[in-house]
């Protein structure tokens, strides 16, 4: 019998097999045929410090043992409070304020009616987004609506608003961005959301600090808010706790999840500047937040990433990323040696080729292939059309890494 599960991005018509996982533990999945498959992607880029981090699951086991989920509309609770604490001292010092949701989707829509409310509050009412060429900011409306158009959300373009596109700041044509952006921010849009430095689902496409924090300057110049969308490079994923560091920029909202409880359990945040909070400050209750969902801040989710922080405060993390982002950037060498690999490219911990056959579009069968391929070889690695990136947990192993490269590299020959 067919199981009644419909799982995301899956074409259930093509029959293909689902493993089951019954057990995961630091780079690993374990299937119940008995398969130890290496999780090349920390399974759609949640994961950081590996799976089932001791510290991380011990969180959540006392905190499932004291309280469950609490209204937090005019109520408040110590996980949270500490967890708020806890990431205005380790985020930029301008961003003052933290408010909770469940995903990185969720986060960005906050972001989004934080933008607004911002200026409605004001009495300057603004509504048009920037958002960068090939950008991905989740699967909610909203959010498909600031990310790039594609097949994925062809069928449900007319629900999604119009935005300004700034072209994507190819290496060669970054004054062609800079320039758009500067051209779109004089017509008076609320905010620019951008993925720091990776733009991840786009295609692991990259581009360098001095990009990002020229763009954070033009939106400064000309009043327009700055979000950043770090749901994917934050915590590490590009070498520093957030990607905007490495181009001194601090954004005035920020979106963070995946990494936020070490890929646990899910949670997510958009943290503002006390001007952001302050617009919607007053004695008139028309002016609050309109925003909030059942499960904002759960206790045991806000636990997990305490206890994130606390890995981060207490463990050599920094050390542990730019010793893989050496391993990463030292294989990713090897491999651009071939003919068939091309663009090698590492940032950080992510490294990614593209495979010289195919068009490169996305339901291109090169893809499914490459999965086919990899799958085969008890590899958890899901290459973006004929993009294929490795962004493994912190704690991977070189044997681990040499196996999957390997596995690329053969890959690379045979299709
Ligand atoms: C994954 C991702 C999201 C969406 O997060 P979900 O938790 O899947 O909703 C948003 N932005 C970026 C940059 C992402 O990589």
């Amino acid at each position: 019998m067919s199981s009644p599960v419909w799982h995301p991005f899956t074409q259930h018509g093509l029959g293909e097999t689902i493993p089951r996982v019954t057990r995961t533990e630091g780079a690993f999945l374990y299937t119940d045929d008995g398969r130890r498959i290496i999780d090349a992607i920390s399974s759609w880029w949640v994961t950081t410090h590996g799976h089932c981090h001791p510290a991380i699951m011990a969180a959540i086991a006392d905190q499932a043992g004291k309280m469950d989920q609490i209204i937090f509309a005019g109520w408040t609770h110590e996980p949270a409070e500490t967890l708020a604490q806890g990431l205005v001292e380790i985020m930029p010092p301008a961003l003052e304020h933290v408010f909770f949701s469940d995903s990185g989707s969720t986060a960005v829509e906050v972001a989004l009616k934080m933008a607004l409310g911002f200026f409605a509050n004001r009495g300057e009412p603004r509504s048009r987004i920037l958002v960068l060429e090939h950008s991905y900011h989740g699967d909610t409306i909203g959010a498909m609506s600031v990310g790039a158009r594609g097949v994925y959300n062809q069928a449900y373009a007319p629900l999604l608003f119009d935005v300004g596109t700034i072209p994507y700041p190819a290496a060669g044509a970054e004054q062609a961005t800079l320039d758009a952006l500067e051209q779109a921010c004089r017509a008076g849009p609320a905010a620019f959301i951008v993925e720091p430095l990776v733009l991840g689902a786009g295609g692991m496409l990259f581009y360098p600090p001095r990009v990002l924090s020229e763009m954070r300057a033009i939106c400064a110049r000309h009043g327009v808010l700055f979000i950043a969308d770090e749901v994917m490079t934050a915590w590490g994923r590009t070498g520093t706790l957030l990607a905007s560091e490495q181009a001194g920029v601090v954004p005035d909202i920020l979106c963070l999840s995946k990494g936020l409880t070490g890929g646990a359990i899910p949670l997510a945040v958009t943290m503002a500047t006390a001007a952001i909070f302050d617009a919607h400050l007053s004695s008139d209750r028309s002016r609050m937040f309109f925003h909030s969902s059942s499960y904002t801040a759960n206790p045991i989710a806000c636990a997990a990433a305490n206890a994130n922080l606390e890995i981060w405060r207490t463990e050599p993390v920094l050390e542990r990323i730019a010793n893989l982002a050496q391993r990463q950037a030292a294989w990713a060498e090897q491999l651009s040696q071939r003919p068939t690999i091309h663009n090698a490219r590492v940032c950080g911990t992510i490294a990614a080729f593209e495979l010289a056959s195919a068009t490169g579009t996305y339901l291109d069968d090169l893809g499914p292939r490459l999965l086919a391929f990899f799958k085969a070889r008890d590899l958890l690695l899901r290459p973006l059309g004929n993009t294929v990136y490795v962004m493994p947990p912190y704690c991977i192993d070189d044997a681990s890494l040499t196996a999957i490269y390997n596995a690329i590299a053969d890959a690379s020959d045979t299709t």
